[in-house]
């Protein structure tokens, strides 16, 4: 058969080389040992890829899979759509065995055929090289350098060499059949991946979760794993196997062996501000800043923000349009928590009444020196100025730095309901407990 190029390996590489001999009107020919995707075949029956399936995606064609990270039967299908879309020539199972130059030419003889193409493309991967340990007993039956699935490992002692994304999917996958696993890591190895986290401390970065014991949740975050402890969860959110959650990667502690970890964060108020970072640009260029986050994990947040330009309405920056931004910043957190986002002034009388929003506030006191602020409202203003359980003022309190107290202005005569009502006593009721018990909290 005359063609021009030839490509040896149908993995993702030899495909995307095809598509562009598509593309550029070249004659070639794709030679493949074994089927379409071949190594990609033989991977982990239940594995998932560690990478998103937009990161995947060859030749414009669009990736779709169920979970964001797709399984190895979600690939193969979708590289045999790739093959159906750009009408690929591949030979499969016919093995090149040898390859020659003569001149100008390759001579390339395979099981089936000799070829003699001008142009030669070798994306034969890396999958048939295992990475071999060179000890005594690797050459043994029952050692094995492919891993396919569980199953014939249950009750038995495993040894699991490394430390990488496969190595712990290999552990966990046979430790959940029941075997008894052992991993051995080298440790200087595992340190130089964790410390390469070093200068990501600080920011946001999303995580799989991988396990979950007892209270603690420990999630693959890329290249290695971290650990989000139950003080960082937050209250009543539910931690699911295999969901993705942005986190805030919040320090590297050592453990009692000396091992460093991780430790990141869901309820972190930094989290807020690094998720709005990551959604308004006017913060990113310092446009905006943002003075103060303060949380309620999983129920309420506050943050304050200010201009540095004058020209830039911070509120508005963060909000987005029809609330887009500040709707992106709440998926993210999950659960249907509102964020008041509020402008900073230096004026605390103003900036706690906006700091109570969304109640109306009358008027307002402050004593500067004992960090104190007396907050009127109307009496159906009160539940709303206080919030649930107190959490709309304990917030504007963290947010502004005084310790606010919400007053009950009396009602003028054509606005006060029937004195001895009942609805007016069972408010003032819960306006006082509210009170009373904003007052412990401080
Ligand atoms: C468990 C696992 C998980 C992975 N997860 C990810 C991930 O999440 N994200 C990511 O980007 N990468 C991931 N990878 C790596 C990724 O799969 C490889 O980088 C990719 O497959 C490489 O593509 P390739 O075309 O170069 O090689 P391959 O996919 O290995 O393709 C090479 C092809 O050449 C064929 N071939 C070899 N020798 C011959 C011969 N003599 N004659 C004819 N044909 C031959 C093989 O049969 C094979 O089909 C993962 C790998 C593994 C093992």
């Amino acid at each position: 058969m005359e063609v021009n190029t030839i490509i040896i390996g149908a993995g993702p590489i030899g495909l995307t080389c095809g598509i562009e001999a598509v593309k550029r009107n070249i004659s070639y020919l794709i030679i493949e040992k074994g089927c379409i995707v071949n190594s990609v075949f033989n991977y982990p029956v239940n594995m998932t890829f560690f990478s998103t399936s937009d990161r995947l995606e060859i030749g414009g064609v669009p990736f779709v899979s169920h979970g964001d990270k797709p399984t190895r039967r979600e690939a193969l299908e979708y590289y045999r759509r790739v093959v159906d879309a750009w009408k690929l020539r591949i030979n499969t199972y016919e093995k090149v065995f040898s390859i020659e130059k003569k001149e100008n030419q390759f001579i390339i003889s395979t099981s089936k055929s000799v070829y003699k193409p001008d142009n030669l493309i070798i994306s034969t991967g890396f999958f048939d090289y295992p990475n071999l340990l060179n000890v005594p007993g690797e050459e043994l039956p029952k050692v094995f350098h492919y891993f396919k699935e569980a199953h014939p490992y249950a009750y038995k002692k495993v040894a699991v060499i490394g430390a990488g994304n496969s190595a712990v999917d290999v552990a966990l996958e046979t430790y959940r059949r029941g075997a008894e696993v052992t991993m051995i890591i080298r440790e200087d190895k595992k340190k130089t991946i964790v410390s390469q986290y070093q200068s990501q401390v600080g920011s946001i970065v999303k995580g799989r979760i991988i396990r979950i014991d007892n209270n603690q949740i420990h999630l693959d975050i890329g290249k290695t794993e971290a650990v989000l402890p139950k003080e960082n969860q937050i209250k009543n959110e539910r931690y699911q196997l295999n969901a993705s959650y942005v986190v805030y990667l919040k320090e590297i502690v050592n453990d009692r062996f000396g091992n460093p970890r991780i430790i990141v964060s869901r309820n972190d108020p930094r989290l807020l501000i690094e998720l709005f970072k990551r959604e308004v640009p006017e913060i990113a260029n310092g446009a905006v800043e943002i003075r103060k986050a303060v949380r309620e994990p999983g129920e309420r947040a506050k943050i304050a923000v200010f201009n540095r330009q004058t020209a830039v309405d911070p509120v508005g920056a963060c909000v987005g349009q029809k609330g887009v931004r500040v709707q992106t910043v709440t998926d993210e957190l999950k659960r249907k928590k509102k964020i008041d986002i509020i402008q900073w002034n230096k004026d605390p009388k103003l900036f706690i009444t906006a700091a109570l929003s969304p109640a109306k506030i009358l008027e307002v006191e402050v004593d500067l020196k004992q960090k104190r602020a007396q907050a009127y409202v109307n009496e159906e203003q009160a539940p709303l100025a206080i919030g649930k359980n107190g959490v709309n003022v304990n917030l504007a309190s963290q947010l502004t730095d005084f310790e606010i107290n919400i007053v009950q202005k009396q009602e003028t005569a054509h606005k006060t309901p029937a004195s001895n009502s009942p609805e007016k006593e069972k408010n003032k009721q819960k306006t006082e407990d509210n009170n009373h018990q904003q007052a412990t909290d401080h």
